[in-house]
């Protein structure tokens, strides 16, 4: 398990951006990963890659 519990309801800082929120994955807020989902490039591959270590999801 990750010493960081994102299940948590508290605001935590986003990595990316700095702002706080609810709901982020591997430490960036929903923001960023729309943002990275729309540029589909380095940045987003590298969060994709991030995202399966930490939940193991294939492809
Ligand atoms: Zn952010």
């Amino acid at each position: 398990m990750p010493d960081d519990d994102d299940s948590t309801a508290l605001p935590q800082t986003c990595v990316r951006c700095g702002n706080q929120a609810l709901v982020r994955i591997v430490g960036r807020c929903s923001d960023c990963i729309g943002r990275l989902g729309l540029a589909q490039n380095d940045e987003y591959a590298a969060w994709r890659a991030e995202v399966k270590k930490e939940f193991g999801v294939q492809g």
